[in-house]
């Protein structure tokens, strides 16, 4: 073999191994907002972030009565993005430029908070007198510091312009929210490269994902189990799978023999590595920022919600 070939070989090689899992993280339930329930991996106790992600939060799936939805009333965020991706329900939005917006399920509103918003996220008045199924996921997504203070901006997209794929074997059907996957490209755009994509995996099919190593990655599962990695550890509904660094495809199995479909998230990033400094819905880079976001908020310098 030719030195050239040879090294062609090794290069395909490389790109093409798998990862294997870091570890599988449990989610804490707790309340959020006005006191409605999530499902969280992380931040918690020993696990504050996994860079550029701050935060994952499942809401419900829980079957909400008439009179009894929750929302987060008026709150600020500075210097981070959150992202709303609703599956059942839906979810109202408010905000300090005057801004409003609903979302139904399957819709993504990828909130860029940059300098400051000040914003309302509750159930519409529909879903509050009838109740029903809610559920959905956000995900706060960090800033790099020279994007901390820029103007906020909303991406709002509707299921019907998500873009998705299924396979050939239709096995595998996907959401692409951010980056691409199978043939098909996001259309929001983020500030880093950010991969946020849904898999729907009937039994027997398998998901290999290209995962550029530079990128923190993890799977999080939404309904099912599933096997995750070169070496096939298994992961089930509520749980975090973070894989190494070591390869740049991501494996997903739903085996043969399960009883039901496999409902994935896999969310990756390039880790910003910078200095985190947080306090509840400020991130910042040091303190003296969060103590000055406390300052501008108080002095109604991110606005405030007409009512
Ligand atoms: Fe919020």
């Amino acid at each position: 073999m030719s030195m050239v070939k040879e090294a062609l070989r090794t290069k395909e090689t490389e790109t093409n191994r798998g990862r294997t899992v870091a570890g599988i993280v449990n989610s804490i339930e707790t309340l959020e907002g006005g006191g409605f329930l999530v499902r969280r991996p992380f931040p918690k106790a020993a696990f504050s972030d996994f860079d550029p992600f701050l935060l994952l939060d499942e809401m419900g799936p829980m079957d909400v009565a008439p009179g009894e939805a929750k929302g987060a009333p008026d709150h600020p965020h500075r210097g981070f993005e959150t992202v709303t991706y609703m599956l059942s329900g839906d979810m109202e939005h408010k905000d300090s430029s005057g801004r409003a917006g609903r979302l139904r399920p399957g819709d993504v509103q990828w909130m860029t908070a940059g300098a400051g918003v000040v914003h309302a996220e509750m159930p519409s008045a529909e879903f509050m007198r009838t109740g029903g199924r809610m559920h959905g996921f956000q995900l706060w997504v960090n800033l790099p510091q020279r994007d901390k203070m820029i103007k906020p901006r909303y991406q709002e997209i509707p299921s019907s312009q998500i873009p998705k794929a299924t396979s050939a074997d239709g096995l595998v059907s996907v959401s692409v929210i951010a980056g691409e996957a199978m043939g098909e490209k996001a259309v929001i755009e983020t500030r880093t490269p950010i991969i946020y994509l849904h898999y729907r995996i009937k039994p027997g099919g398998v998901v290999n994902e290209q995962v550029p190593r530079a990128f923190n990655a993890f799977a999080y599962v939404v309904d099912g189990a599933g096997l995750f990695g070169v070496e096939g550890e298994r992961g089930a509904d509520g749980q975090m799978i973070m894989f190494a660094p070591d390869g740049d495809v991501v494996r997903i199995e739903n085996p043969t023999d399960a009883t039901a479909n496999l409902n994935v998230l896999v969310i990756a990033g390039v880790p910003l590595n910078e200095p985190i400094a947080r306090y509840g819905p400020f991130v910042m880079n040091t303190e003296a920022e969060i103590h000055q976001a406390f300052e501008d908020y108080r002095r109604g310098r991110m606005g405030a919600i007409e009512s």
